[in-house]
């Protein structure tokens, strides 16, 4: 089996870049945020606070994550709930990015994805894919782009489903969160040695996808 991994911080635009190229190529696309995100629902469903370790343990005993593919798009359950449309708001983005910080957590979604892995060709993004997921993926891509960059395109997608948030507390919670993933102990944001580093800022969206594919298709 063939695996990219792509790295990097939060709306670099991972998922969307690699859903596409994915697509073009006939490989799975993972998004691994994802589950973390479904985590992060799961516990502020039950009522935890994702930086309370104990109950986030106590709680994983009883959770089951799936990924399926629903015509062509990764879906996540837990528990057998489709949770894929509500993982997206700002209290789980945070949320998830709280409970990714601990290594049970972390351990907990390790084999799920490196099965995905060997079992299909795939494009797996995330934070540490290269460095710890898929230390031997077939190719490497740091994916990132300038925090500003970055909050602009959020800001403009926000306000494409009629949300009006301030530029400002987009780019501080853009901040707050690489901060918060890069400076973690276990599995932090960061390239790997091997990985090659696409910076976006003044790319386009079209433009990355026919990049990472290119690159793609030069290792395949
Ligand atoms: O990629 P996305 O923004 O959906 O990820 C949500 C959060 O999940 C990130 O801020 C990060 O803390 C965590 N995450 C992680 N490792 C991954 C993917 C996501 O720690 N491989």
């Amino acid at each position: 089996m063939f695996s990219v991994a792509i790295d990097g911080p939060s709306g670099a635009g991972k998922s969307s870049v690699c859903k596409c190229a994915a697509d073009k190529l006939g490989f799975i696309h993972v998004d691994t945020g994802a589950l973390y995100r479904a985590l992060a629902y799961n516990a502020l469903k039950n009522g935890i606070n994702t930086n309370d370790e104990i109950l986030l343990e106590k709680l994983l005993k009883t959770t089951k994550i799936e990924i399926q593919y629903i015509n062509g798009l990764q879906a996540v359950l837990v528990n057998g709930e489709n949770v894929t449309d509500k993982i997206r708001s700002e209290e789980v983005s945070m949320g998830a990015s709280n409970i990714s910080k601990i290594g049970i957590i972390r351990d907990f979604l390790l084999d799920l994805q490196r099965e995905l892995a060997e079992k299909n060709n795939v494009i797996m993004d995330g934070r540490d894919i290269g460095t710890v997921v898929l230390p031997n993926a077939d190719l490497k891509i740091f994916l990132t782009a300038s925090p500003e960059k970055r909050a602009e395109r959020r800001f403009k997608q926000l306000l494409e489903k009629g949300e009006k948030k301030e530029y400002n507390v987009i780019l501080e919670d853009i901040i707050k969160r690489d901060y918060q993933d890069s400076h973690r102990e276990i599995a932090p944001l960061k390239p790997a040695g091997d990985s090659v580093i696409v910076d976006t800022s003044e790319i386009s969206f079209e433009d990355s996808v026919l990049k990472i594919t290119e690159m793609i298709e030069a290792k395949l």
